[in-house]
C-alpha cells in the first residue's frame, strides 16, 4: 500500500479513536437545567449587575469579532495566495535561503505578522478592561505580558517548526506518520511542562499560607480521595481584579491554583466551593482526558493536512510544489485556522459538559448549594460576566455553563437533596 493509502487508513483510525474517546469520556448525559429555572435564577440577580455585565460584553464584542475576522483574512490571504510563500522566502534570504532559516524564521514571521495585524484589537480590549475597572495593569505591564507571550510562542513554535521540517527532510514520503506521532507527543509533553516552565513566566505561585482555610481545603481533598500535594496561590492581582481558580498539569506537575483575588474577594466557604469544583476536575481526570483527546486531534490534524495538502489546486493557489516545504507553511496555517473555527463550537460544548460535571461534584462534595449559589453570584459580579449570554455566542464560545445555568443547577441539587 502507498503512503497515501496508509495515511487514509491512519486518519480513519484516529477519527474512530476520537469518537470512541469522546463517547466514553465526555459526560454527555448532563443537559443544562430547564430554561424556566434559568430565567428564575436570572430574575434573582441584581438588575444593575446584569446590566453592567451585558454592557461590558457589548463593549468587548466589536473588538473580539474584528480580531477574528482580521485573523482569518490574514491567514487566508497568506495561505491561499503566493504572498505567504514569498514572506517565508524573504525571511530565509539573509541566510542564503537555508531550509532551517525558512522553516523557523519564515514560520515565525507568518505567525508574527498575523499577531501584529490583530494587535490593535488586543489593545482595544485592554482599554475596555481598564474602563470597566477589571484590569489592574498599565500599558507597561500589558506590553511586557505581550512580549513574554511572543517569546514563549517563538521558543515552542521555533522548536516545533525545526523538528517538523527536519522530519520532512529525513522521511519525505512518511513525514506525516512521524509528524502525527510528534504532534501527539508534543501535546502530552506540554501538559506536563507548561505548569512548571511557562505559567511561572506570567505569574508567581506560592503555597497557600497555613491557616484554617488551607487545613479545610487539604481535608476536603483527602475526604474526596484526590491526592493534592499543594494548593497554590497565583498573584493574579498584578493584572486583573477578576477571580478564578484552575487545575493544571499531570501526575507530579498537577496542582490546584487559586487567584489571590479570589482569596481577597470571596468568603472562605466560597473559596472551598471553588476548590471543590477544581477537585472534581482532578477526580475525573479532566486534564488527562483533555490531553488524550488533544493528542489524538493533533495527530489527526497532521495526517489530514498531508492528505488535503496534496490537492493540486490548493498548492497552485499558494504557489508551492508540495505542502511539505517550508514555503507552504502559510497554507497549513490557513487550513488550521479554518478547522479551528469550525471546531470551536464542538470544543465549547465538550468543555461546558465537563465543567457542569465539576459543578455537580462540588455540590455533592460540599453539600452546600447555598454557598455554591453565592459563589456564582460573586464570580459573575466581580468578573463582569453576562449571566445569560446571547444564545449564538454561548454555543460558539462559552467554555463554562452560564451563571444562570449554574445557579439553576445548584437549586435543582438543593431540591433533590432536601437541603
Ligand atoms: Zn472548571
Amino acid at each position: 500500500m502507498s503512503p497515501r493509502g496508509w495515511a487514509v487508513l491512519t486518519l480513519a483510525g484516529l477519527a474512530v479513536a476520537l469518537v470512541v474517546a469522546g463517547a466514553l469520556l465526555i459526560p454527555w448525559s448532563r443537559p443544562p437545567a430547564p430554561r424556566a429555572d434559568q430565567l428564575a435564577a436570572l430574575r434573582s440577580l441584581p438588575v444593575d449587575q446584569v446590566t453592567r455585565g451585558r454592557a461590558f460584553h457589548a463593549a468587548l464584542r466589536p473588538g473580539g469579532y474584528g480580531a477574528l475576522a482580521v485573523g482569518l483574512a490574514v491567514a487566508l490571504l497568506l495561505g491561499l495566495t503566493p504572498l505567504g510563500s514569498r514572506l517565508v522566502e524573504l525571511a530565509g534570504r539573509p541566510f542564503g535561503g537555508h531550509w532551517t532559516a525558512r522553516a523557523v524564521l519564515g514560520g515565525l514571521a507568518v505567525v508574527l505578522l498575523a499577531d501584529l495585524l490583530t494587535l490593535p484589537f488586543a489593545a482595544w480590549r485592554q482599554t475596555v478592561l481598564t474602563r470597566y475597572g477589571l484590569s489592574t495593569q498599565g500599558w507597561g505591564g500589558w506590553a511586557v505580558d505581550l512580549l513574554k507571550s511572543y517569546a514563549v510562542s517563538a521558543i515552542i513554535g521555533g522548536l516545533a517548526l525545526l523538528g517538523f521540517y527536519a522530519v520532512v527532510r529525513v522521511a519525505p514520503r512518511w513525514w506525516w506518520a512521524f509528524g502525527a506521532a510528534g504532534a501527539a507527543g508534543l501535546v502530552v509533553l506540554l501538559s506536563f511542562v507548561l505548569p512548571v516552565l511557562v505559567e511561572p513566566v506570567f505569574n508567581r505561585f506560592t503555597p497557600m499560607e497555613q491557616g484554617p482555610l488551607r487545613s479545610e481545603l487539604m481535608t476536603l481533598a483527602t475526604r474526596d480521595g484526590v491526592p493534592v500535594r499543594d494548593v497554590l496561590v497565583a498573584d493574579a492581582s498584578r493584572r486583573t481584579k477578576a477571580v478564578n481558580a484552575y487545575v493544571s498539569g499531570l501526575g507530579p506537575t498537577r496542582r490546584v491554583v487559586v487567584y489571590d483575588t479570589l482569596l481577597r474577594e470571596a468568603t472562605p466557604a466560597e473559596v472551598t466551593s471553588v476548590v471543590a469544583h477544581e477537585l472534581g476536575h482532578a477526580k475525573d481526570r479532566d486534564v488527562w482526558v483533555g490531553t488524550l483527546t488533544g493528542a489524538l486531534g493533533a495527530a489527526a490534524a497532521v495526517v489530514a493536512l498531508y492528505l488535503i495538502g496534496s490537492w493540486a489546486p490548493l498548492l497552485r493557489l499558494a504557489g508551492v510544489d508540495s505542502v511539505a516545504e517550508p514555503r507552504a507553511f502559510p497554507l497549513l496555517i490557513a487550513l488550521v485556522t479554518v478547522v479551528g473555527l469550525v471546531a470551536a463550537p464542538v470544543q465549547a460544548l465538550v468543555s461546558r459538559r465537563v465543567e457542569a460535571r465539576a459543578d455537580a461534584h462540588a455540590l455533592a462534595l460540599t453539600g452546600d448549594p447555598a454557598t455554591f449559589e453565592a459563589m456564582q453570584r460573586r464570580l459573575a459580579g466581580v468578573n463582569l460576566a453576562d449571566p445569560d449570554p446571547p444564545r449564538w455566542e454561548y454555543l460558539w464560545s462559552a467554555s463554562h455553563p452560564s451563571t444562570v445555568e449554574r445557579i439553576a443547577a445548584a437549586r435543582a441539587y438543593a431540591r433533590e437533596s432536601g437541603r
